[in-house]
């Protein structure tokens, strides 16, 4: 979306210079990165892939952004991503489609696909993006790289666009989980400026990693392995637990019987807060104005429908008739009930194991334009929603490719705050393959 050469020049200049006088700022001192365009940078446009927010350049930064600074890192720009953080593809940006790296014709998952095709490209050592329901992990899967939702509250979301403010929480897109672990230790943690981020101890995640997964109990649950689920995703999720239980770990089957809710649960609760959320664009705070209305309620209307996509109107209109007088209780009240059935299976099943493997996606990566019926789109989600629901941190990690060398990604759950299980699962898995050391072919080709 935006190159900030500039300021990554001046940032780097600096990082330079610290290094020269041998005294480098933090433990990324001089990495280069680049974050999903909806974390605010002060003085750097951020559109969140809207055309409502094309000119917003706010007048602060992101927690995150401010932390990663701190610790040397260097911004090289903005990513594109689905308007709002709505989508699986980032086909809902209002600019353009990024493609997947390791096939053009293909998306590279959203709604942080900027995120994941920009790590998996080499583009960037490291990058942010936002999960609300899989929107890091789905992306992750697509390109083959690690993408880590923490448990929600784990990392501040002050100065992040808010989709649905519940469950947004923000993480590291890298190559390896040691990466991860890195980019995680700088940015989580309690933060003035945002309530929610939990007043919770950070510890040390890179040494979290050694521990291996001997004897540690790993639950694979049952309804995540559905009829219409890609055969090579699955066998190649079930051939990552044998090498698990290889290096030592005990797997059992755990039931999370919830699942089948999750979806239709998310899409309500999901909406619901974004049509309160996006109330503020109103033509008159911030970003796009579309004058010419007889009257301040006619300005608003025609600026929301010029602002706005198509994906966006529908969350809205979605939202705003579940939550109406007559029908919250049916919809709104119905799906946060169930959100908490959904969260007691992951506690039920945490009481006999420590964390739990499952596939991030039924599928591979689709074709640009293949799903043009949102329900098709919004079951990409259906493995990742939960987690988002019940708050718990999830990770995607490259586990094998289909026979076309599309990237398929292996989820590892475990109970909140305990990113350590999730980071030292992932490791030693990551470790026993060698998924993560491949790299996508890029050439050239005019289209
Ligand atoms: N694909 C999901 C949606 O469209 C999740 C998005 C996200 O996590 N931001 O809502």
């Amino acid at each position: 979306m935006t190159v900030t050469r500039d300021v990554a020049l001046a940032q780097a200049a600096e990082a330079d210079a610290r290094f020269k006088a041998g005294a480098p700022r933090g433990p990324l001192d001089g990495v280069p990165i680049a974050l999903k365009d909806l974390f605010c940078t002060r003085g750097i446009r951020t559109a969140c892939g809207s055309k409502i927010l094309e000119r917003f350049v706010p007048p602060y930064d992101a927690t995150v952004y401010q932390r990663l600074r701190a610790a040397g890192a260097v911004l090289l720009g903005k990513l594109n991503m689905d308007e709002f953080a709505m989508g699986s593809s980032t086909e809902n940006s209002a600019y353009f489609t990024t493609r997947n790296p390791w096939d053009l014709d293909r998306v590279p998952g959203g709604s942080s696909g900027g995120s994941s095709a920009a790590v998996a490209a080499g583009l960037a050592a490291a990058s942010l993006g936002t999960d609300t329901g899989g929107s890091i992990r789905q992306p992750a899967a697509f390109c083959g790289v690690v993408g880590l939702k923490p448990t929600y509250g784990r990392v501040s979301r002050y100065g992040l666009v808010a989709f649905a403010s519940s469950l947004d929480q923000a993480g590291p897109f890298t190559k390896t989980v040691a990466d991860t672990a890195r980019v995680l230790q700088v940015i989580a943690g309690a933060d003035p400026m945002d309530s929610t981020a939990a007043v919770v101890p950070v510890p040390d995640y890179l040494a979290a990693l050694g521990g291996g997964v001997k004897g540690l109990r790993i639950g694979i649950p049952r309804e995540y392995f559905i009829d219409g689920m890609d055969p090579e995703v699955e066998r190649a999720v079930r051939a990552a637990v044998e090498v698990l239980r290889g290096l030592g770990a005990r797997t059992e089957e755990v039931s999370l019987p919830h699942t089948e809710y999750g979806l239709a649960a998310y899409y309500l609760i999901g909406p619901a807060e974004a049509s309160s959320n996006l109330a503020r664009y109103d033509g008159v705070k911030y970003g796009l104005r579309v004058s010419g209305g007889r009257d301040l309620v006619e300005m608003s209307s025609k600026t929301r429908a010029a602002g706005f996509g198509r994906e966006v109107k529908r969350r809205i209109m979605l939202g705003t008739y579940a939550l109406s007088a007559g029908y919250y209780d049916a919809y709104y009240g119905q799906a946060q009930r169930v959100r908490t059935l959904v969260a007691r299976d992951f506690k039920a099943a945490f009481e006999r194991v420590d964390a739990i493997v499952a596939p991030t996606t039924p599928g591979v990566a689709f074709k640009v334009g293949e799903k043009e019926d949102p329900l098709q789109m919004y079951l990409n989600d259906v493995f990742t929603v939960p987690v988002s629901l019940a708050g718990l941190p999830g990770i995607s990690v490259p586990a094998g490719f289909t026979l076309q060398g599309l990237p398929i990604g292996v989820q590892v759950i475990a109970r909140a705050y305990d990113e350590p299980t999730v980071l030292r699962v992932a490791h030693a898995y990551e470790q026993a393959t060698d998924w993560h050391t491949r790299k996508p072919t890029l050439e050239a080709t005019p289209r």
